[in-house]
């Protein structure tokens, strides 16, 4: 694996939330690690065992009293000697702390330093480290278990099992270029062919199965769109219902644009309410409408509200607005003045009632069904995943199809070439064939002492 060296300094943090709290931890890695420890707690710490000790300054004067545990390496979490402090929870007292152990020769860690050094030494993948960010800020317990599962290395095997075909086939390709007037053992183009058309089905599963598991992160964005007064304000209220303790409202709200994040059954629903498209208007209804175009633009379902006593109504216009979202959904509202019977809903409506509540079931039974696009809920073997490592899989896939139609035009070496470059954009996923900068940006943005 062609990785830069871990750094050889040692550091140390806090690894426990900001704020009070019970018990606080500071976690120290590197080749001082133990020997910090030592001195602060005046003895040696078998290796993980709890020694009850009592943290000194350099006068011997107590800072607190905890335990202490030692981890050498290389069967430690970042693969260095790593020991954690385990003293009373005062955010003044481990500051302390995290200063002593600066005094005794460590360093104060950068955000996602230690989930780095495990990356560096071997200790996890790239899409293992990013699922350690993703478990902490796992906001049910659904997703919690995705990213637990992408930490544990079930996406990360399925990447490895595509990369070992992928480098098998390349071996083939470039066999059938050098040797080709030679009657070596290589698999017939046919057979290679063939293997790269499984190989694409592959990928465009484990790709399906990685969307879901970014939505299972990011949430699904929905667009709530209707005329004025179709009920959108109530629908999104009633959606919310016990939700609402957990609603968060986002910065930049307007009185434009509401946005709310709700979640519902584990997943997160973002429900912009947006004034009625009209076109024309005054400067400032102008600017609704452009915001609310914006929304759209980001969309993944749109939820169109009409009022089910006249379906028609305002149809036409949404149906324009909401042309390039991914999924729509036709809400017909206020079902309660309306006369069922006249019109059954299409498979495409659903009829509820934002003031009776009737129909809501149905409408949650729908969104989660777009959420974890059709698949049973809480699937089997469902994992996490982000933006980067879907956008990674995309490209392997293209090229993966690249190669294939060279293969098809006798172009050797292109598609070759095209294998590599499949080859590399799937590494880049795990990090195995990953740049510096890319690396930084990851790690920058994890919590400090993880
Ligand atoms: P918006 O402009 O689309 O956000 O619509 P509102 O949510 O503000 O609702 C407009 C009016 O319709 C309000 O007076 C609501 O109380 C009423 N309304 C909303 N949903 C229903 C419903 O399902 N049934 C009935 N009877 N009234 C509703």
């Amino acid at each position: 694996m062609n990785r830069p060296p871990a750094g050889n300094d040692t550091i140390a943090a806090i690894a426990t939330a900001p704020g009070a709290g019970g018990v606080g931890i500071v976690r120290l890695s590197g080749p001082r690690a133990l020997e910090i420890a030592r001195v602060l707690a005046g003895r040696e710490a078998l290796p993980r065992r709890a020694l009850r000790a009592v943290f000194a300054d350099a006068a011997g004067e107590p800072i607190d009293d905890g335990i202490v545990l030692a981890f050498p390496g290389p069967h430690s979490f970042t693969g260095e000697d790593v020991a954690e402090l385990q003293a009373h929870g005062s955010p003044v007292l481990l500051r302390r702390l995290v200063e002593r152990c600066c005094e005794l020769g460590a360093r104060p860690a950068r955000p996602g330093e230690f989930s780095e050094r495990a990356f560096l030494n071997g200790k996890l993948d790239l899409v293992q480290a990013e699922a350690i960010a993703d478990l902490i800020a796992a906001a049910d317990l659904r997703a919690a278990r995705a990213a637990r599962r992408s930490l544990e290395g079930v996406f990360s095997r399925r990447i490895e099992s595509v990369a070992a075909t992928l480098l098998r086939l390349r071996i083939h390709v470039e066999a059938a270029i050098d040797f080709v007037d030679e009657p070596i053992e290589t698999l017939g183009i046919g057979q290679v062919r063939a293997d790269l058309a499984r190989l694409g089905d592959d990928l465009r599963i484990l790709l399906a199965e990685a969307e879901r598991g970014r939505r299972l992160r990011d949430g699904l964005h929905a667009v709530l769109l209707g005329p004025p007064n179709a009920g959108k304000s109530s629908l999104l209220n009633a959606l919310a219902g016990d939700a609402r303790a957990i609603v968060a409202d986002i910065a930049g709200t307007t009185r434009d644009v509401l946005r709310e994040t709700v979640r519902i059954d584990g997943l997160e629903l973002e429900l912009s309410d947006t004034a009625g498209l009209r076109e024309g208007g005054d400067a400032i209804e102008r600017e609704g409408m452009r915001r609310a175009h914006a929304e759209l633009q980001r969309a993944d379902v749109a939820l169109l509200v009409l009022d089910a006593r006249d379906p028609q109504a305002g149809r036409a216009a949404l149906e324009q607005a909401s042309a390039g979202v991914p999924a729509r959904l036709w809400i017909l509202n206020k079902a309660d003045l309306a006369d069922a019977a006249a019109r059954p809903a299409a498979a495409d409506e659903v009829r509820v009632s934002a003031l009776t509540g009737a129909g809501l079931d149905a409408l949650h039974a729908v969104l989660r069904n777009l959420a974890s696009g059709g698949a049973p809920e809480a699937a089997e073997g469902e994992f996490s995943a982000r933006t980067r490592q879907v956008e990674g899989l995309r490209a392997t896939l293209d090229h993966a199809m690249a190669a294939a139609a060279e293969l098809s035009a006798e172009r050797m070496e292109l598609a070759a070439e095209e294998l590599r470059l499949a080859h590399q954009a799937l590494g880049r996923i795990t990090g195995q064939t990953s740049a510096d900068e890319l690396l930084g940006h990851i790690f920058s943005s994890f919590c400090i002492g993880k």
